[in-house]
């Protein structure tokens, strides 16, 4: 860990919340040096970038670009060139020269102390352990705007105290990890806010070579089952996890992480990743266009996906292929079955297969509860014998490739809970199992300057970290085991 990012970290207990805030955000802009957390497995590395980004949800490559081109300026150094001093709480007070004002006499210094409400603690309870007066707390509670949430302390949570010479000059109500009420004493009783903490985004990285499994990699460089997963379904369209995947595939990725006071709350986006399966490379990058729309891209701007998943249902097995001659199960007639039927439990979801928009959400006859979507390109697919739709899922509603817009049932001419699924080209039936799957639309040609700019930093970024990480490994391994 770094020293000062910890130095920091410390210091900012000492301060109210936007003051720790501040320094979250100056120790980040300053340590921009990469910090190595070396793994356990010598095959699998991970580092993390600190960065200066705000907000998981609305980071995106454009933030990660300047971020990573802004690293490489700042030399690889634990000490800050310019340290960023806190505002006037945290100025020593002057011990020489003739000048003795003492800024400390103007803006005193508030020793913040906390305590945890416990079970059974009620708010008199909790101010008089602390020997401060009912006066002071019915200021609290009468004066300012937030004074009755108060009175939603729960045993977990914690109250700040905020004390000169024993005094109380302000209080925090800390809700949650994200969320507190700070009171602040005025001349006229107290003031409150809320304060709202979004979580600091930090780059990681993790590159391992496949020995075992998938998820066993993935686990040893770092990264949860549920991130290793959604690398998975970003190559889900070229490489075949169930069968296809080898000892000595590698992958490699660049990943956000969630920070709160130095502690990883949780994982962002991953921005960009390679998968390397049976000697051939894949690579994609996460990109947010213009409009706000996030996928991910090959570096030439084609679409990770397919415009249609081949199957929309997860199921046990498939009861019934598209056969044009087939005999009716319960008309004992020929009757063609122009689709594929899905065996699966009543209430599975069921999940658009692409972007459309709702044609029909009701019920048909034969067809039970049926959605058809309405497709680019003439295409329609439709999905029968619903035990119920989806919420939401009306006619003219768009839906995403996906989305899940009803539940297996075995609603209308139905023998067991099956999906019944159609591909439609044209107004021609198609068999759902081997038609051919068009792409997903390529990025659009004006946002093609800025997602190649982006493309090419984040993949060098990559290349040049899973070269370091593996070499290091080496080294390790040498040092260690040989
Ligand atoms: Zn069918």
């Amino acid at each position: 860990m770094n020293i000062l990012l910890r130095a920091l970290q410390t210091a900012a207990k000492n301060f109210p919340t936007r003051h720790a805030l501040v320094l979250a955000a100056a120790s980040s802009c300053i340590a921009l040096s990469l910090v190595f957390i070396p793994g356990k497995d010598a095959q699998a590395k991970r580092t993390e970038i600190p960065s200066s980004l705000s907000d998981a949800d609305t980071a995106s490559l454009k933030d990660a670009e300047k971020i990573l081109s802004s690293a490489g300026e700042v030399p690889d150094s634990s000490v800050a060139p310019n340290a960023i001093v806190p505002d006037v709480a945290g100025k020593p007070a002057q011990t020489s020269g003739k000048d003795y004002t003492d800024t400390n006499l103007h803006h005193p210094v508030i020793a913040w102390e906390r305590t945890k409400v416990r079970a059974g603690d009620t708010l008199s309870a909790i101010f008089s352990r602390e020997r401060l007066s009912a006066g002071t707390l019915q200021r609290i509670l009468r004066t300012s705007e937030h004074g009755n949430t108060l009175a939603d302390i729960r045993p977990g949570q914690a109250i700040v105290f905020g004390r000169v010479n024993g005094e109380l000059q302000g209080l925090k109500y800390v809700r949650n990890r994200l969320e507190s009420i700070e009171f602040t004493r005025t001349d006229n009783g107290f003031i409150s806010e809320e304060v709202v903490r979004t979580p600091e985004i930090r780059l990681a990285h993790s590159t391992a070579t496949i020995r075992n499994s998938l998820f066993h990699a993935g686990a040893k460089a770092g990264l949860s089952d549920n991130m290793t997963m959604r690398l998975a379904n970003i190559f889900a369209w070229d490489i075949d996890f169930v069968q296809g995947i080898r000892d000595g595939d590698t992958f490699n990725l660049v990943f956000e992480e969630k920070y709160l006071d130095g502690e990883k709350i949780g994982y962002g986006n991953i921005l960009a990743a390679t998968f390397t399966n049976r000697g051939t490379t894949h690579k994609a990058i996460y990109y947010t266009d213009s409009k706000g729309n996030s996928d991910y891209y090959t570096p030439d701007g084609k679409s990770m996906r397919k415009s249609f998943i081949r199957t929309p249902v997860e199921f046990t097995r498939i009861s019934s292929r598209f056969n044009l001659n087939r005999v009716h199960p319960l008309f004992k007639t020929k009757r063609p079955h122009r689709g594929v039927d899905y065996a699966a439990p009543t209430g599975t979801p069921i999940k658009a297969s692409g972007d459309g928009i709702i044609k029909l959400a009701g019920r048909q006859k034969g067809y039970g509860n049926v959605v058809y979507i309405q497709h680019p390109n003439n295409i329609v697919t439709v999905y029968a014998h619903q035990s119920r739709i989806a919420k939401g899922i009306r006619k003219g509603v768009r839906v995403k490739q996906g989305q899940t817009i009803g539940y297996v049932g075995m609603t209308g001419w139905a023998t067991g809970p099956h999906l019944h699924y159609e591909f439609r080209i044209n107004g021609t039936h198609r068999n759902p199992l081997t038609v051919k799957l068009p792409d997903a639309t390529p990025l659009a040609k004006a946002e093609m300057s800025a997602f190649k700019r982006q493309t090419q930093i984040m993949l060098a970024e990559l290349e040049q970290k899973s070269g370091t990480l593996l070499a290091s490994a080496e080294e390790n391994s040498n040092v260690t085991t040989q």
